[in-house]
């Protein structure tokens, strides 16, 4: 008996003192560092809101659990027969070559390894949700090999290979976009599976580029060039806490523009690079748009950590300018090529403000990305939720254009209309999308994306829960100050607008659930536990609901998802006859397939009448699953019966466009029935071109 007293009394002492232990453990380390996020806030000093860990969320039914699904099960797979294939421009047995371990000629374009890294880093963000082994051992694979790649000194770029004499010579040839992508690649690695084999690279190679740009040689003014590896750099500093990486990553941005000039723009000092103008006196967005949101997302990055309000003012100003002049209904930016004010040749770039054309539009998959990808972060920074409507906007659209339905192929442009050809302006045009390309960065782009959205949906902040995806998924978190909550979502969302949440584990304390308004949803609707919530929500908003939550509190989001015509700025002049037609944040298009007599119907011209009244219908067996629109439009002759006026510019200069590129057009009320002769069928942007070839339009001439 004595003996078992002593145990028990040891075994309390021994649980005191863990307890006193964990008690200082925990005042060392704070206990919102979590530190498994996909971009790791949750020590950032300056962000309005920290995300979540990526394991945190989980999808679980509905439109992202789908796309989530197609990209482990069609799009990663194809992504990594595409970068094996001989013919594709992207190969991962250059790690090979540059080894030493396979003799072969390295044919491929400069960037080739950064759109590796990205393949691995979307492996790890599926990984991270399916715990298949045999991803993980796919992924050491390629990081033993890697490693064998890289110099001894932590410099690895395969298209400049081992000779050191070649390094860093031509801003160009891409080696700090491939080096930045492994930086981040290397940390989501290391968050999802906790081992520090990839990571080690990235520190080498930190550590080389530290050495290399920390003395700021005149020589390397022009680098990076393509600018990942200011995102890649933060990452590696929030993963490492080595304030060298930080310190690296704003000497890099100091470096922009610095040194304008200088001819040959693949050198950088010209506004094709965002080198023309120091970044933090810019106005507008200028050049490579790829370039041009990663060097945002990069500054964005920085100023959460060290929360300048030069840098965040410029970004502003750049955001304005952006998103009133240069970007696609859909969310897309880069327009193609041109030359800028300052008289530098720009290809793949932003152009001047309202020239916007919809057939030879670039809109590279990248850059969408890119354009969400800083959206994403603003919104961290301000809270602001226009970001988050931009956001949404790309991902809906101008993101997922660029894959197939079935999830095997891929678009690097994604233009607004199409007229039948198989290519063109630029090579990058094509009809349908493709398993294999001569640039193949925009694939590993899409996958990484999806496969790591579900880390976009929610954020915390102090006593601040936020909602901005919505998506069957569960959310299992803390709040900054270490309060378990977590809850369910439930919801069809975009094509149905009943969300329902309900809370699963909730703190002792009042707690404000900060559910997104989005800015196109004019009546939302909220009830609690089946009540009306008193406050209407209001568009482009975060609605507050602050109370002490209990477990089984359920909300009700309602955004009403009725059709809507858009109509564009009257300086965009193409686009002053015709409306595009959304449905909640969906773009649709008019898609007329050439095995559906398309040709001929797009011949005879269509035209919606300003009354048009569109029935949508939830299709799962079509093209993934998606909602139609269908209507009764007019063709030339129905046309020509109708229109008093017949086509006419409809963006009135006298509606107020203040800060607004896309308005909802309101139509004049015309008595009567519809006087549609045709039947149409409209289906989203993102679903074009799954059925071959094809006749395409967003925006469609309206006749009043
Ligand atoms: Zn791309």
């Amino acid at each position: 008996m004595a003996e078992q007293g002593y145990k028990k009394l040891y075994g309390q002492y021994q649980m005191r003192q863990l307890i006193v232990l964990l008690v200082i453990i925990s005042g060392l380390i704070p206990v919102q560092a979590m530190d498994r996020e996909l971009v790791n806030t949750s020590r950032s000093p300056h962000v309005r809101m920290r995300n979540v860990d990526m394991d945190a969320v989980r999808w679980t039914e509905g439109f992202w659990a789908d796309k989530f699904e197609l990209c482990r099960r069609a799009m990663l797979p194809s992504v990594q027969q595409g970068l094996l294939d001989p013919l594709n421009s992207e190969h991962l047995i250059n790690f090979k070559i540059t080894a030493g371990l396979e003799k072969a000629p390295r044919n491929s374009v400069d960037w080739s390894d950064g759109d590796c890294y990205k393949w691995l880093e979307s492996v790890a963000l599926v990984y991270q949700v399916t715990r298949d082994p045999k991803l993980d051992q796919l992924m050491d694979e390629w990081i033993d090999i890697i490693a064998k790649a890289q110099a001894p000194d932590g410099y690895i770029a395969t298209q400049i290979g081992n000779n050191t004499a070649n390094r860093l010579k031509m801003p160009h040839r891409h080696e700090l976009y491939c080096m930045g992508h492994l930086l981040t690649a290397a940390c989501i690695h290391h968050r999802v599976t906790g081992k520090d084999s990839f990571l080690g690279i990235a520190r080498k190679t930190g550590d080389f580029l530290y050495e290399q740009f920390q003395p700021r040689p005149p020589r390397l003014v022009h680098f990076p060039w393509n600018p990942s590896a200011y995102m890649g750099l933060i990452e590696l500093y929030r993963t490492t806490r080595d304030r060298r990486y930080l310190e690296l990553a704003g000497i890099l941005i100091d470096n922009r523009g610095s040194s304008p000039g200088g001819g040959d723009h693949r050198n950088g000092g010209t506004d094709q690079t965002q080198d023309r103008v120091p970044f933090r006196n810019e106005t507008q967005a200028v050049g490579h748009a790829v370039c041009a949101t990663y060097l945002y997302c990069g500054a964005a990055d920085l100023v959460a950590e060290t929360g300048e309000n030069t840098l965040l003012e410029a970004l502003r100003r750049i955001w304005l300018n952006v998103t009133t002049r240069k970007m696609y209904i859909t969310g897309a930016v880069g327009v193609g090529g041109g030359v800028s004010a300052s008289g530098d040749p720009l290809h793949e770039a932003f152009l001047a403000d309202y020239e916007l054309p919809s057939r030879s539009a670039y809109c590279e998959t990248c850059s969408n990305i890119g354009n969400a990808m800083w959206n994403w972060r603003m919104l961290a920074l301000t809270g602001n939720a226009k970001y988050a409507d931009v956001m949404e906007r790309v991902l809906y659209n101008s993101m997922l254009s660029a894959v197939s339905a079935d999830g095997r192929k891929f678009f690097y442009c994604n233009p607004l209309k199409w007229t039948g050809e198989q290519t063109g302006p630029h090579k990058h045009h094509t009809a349908t999308r493709w398993s294999v390309h001569s640039c193949y960065c925009c694939p590993p782009q899409v996958a990484r994306t999806i496969a790591g959205l579900s880390g976009w949906a929610y954020s915390v902040s102090k006593e601040e829960l936020w909602v901005h995806l919505y998506g069957g998924s569960t959310l299992t978190t803390q709040l900054p100050d270490g309060t378990e909550v977590s809850l369910e979502q439930e919801t069809m969302y975009p094509w149905d607008g009943h969300i329902t949440i309900i809370f699963r584990n909730t703190p002792e304390k009042p707690v404000s659930l900060k559910l997104r308004i989005p800015g196109w949803s004019e009546e939302a609707t909220l009830k609690i536990n089946g009540r009306d919530s008193q406050s209407a929500p209001r568009p482009g908003s975060y609605a507050t609901l602050r109370r002490k939550w209990s477990a089984g509190d359920k909300i009700e989001l309602e955004l009403p998802l009725e059709v809507r015509l858009i109509e564009a700025h009257p300086d965009v002049v193409e686009l002053r006859s015709s409306v595009a037609v959304m449905r909640g944040p969906i773009v649709y298009c008019l898609e007329l397939p050439e095995q559906q007599n398309g040709q001929n119907i797009w011949n005879e011209g269509i035209f919606l009448p300003e009354n048009i009244r569109f029935k949508s219908r939830f299709d799962k067996s079509r093209l993934g699953g998606i909602t139609v629109l269908t209507g009764r439009a007019l063709n030339a002759g129905g046309k020509q019966r109708f229109g008093r006026e017949k086509q006419a510019s409809i963006s009135s200069r006298n509606a107020d466009w203040t800060n607004q590129l896309y308005r909802r057009f309101e139509s004049r009320s015309i008595n009567g029935s519809e006087i549609g002769n045709i039947d149409i069928e409209l289906i989203p942007y993102f679903a074009w071109a799954n059925r071959g070839v094809s006749w395409m339009e967003v925006w469609i001439p309206l006749v009043r």
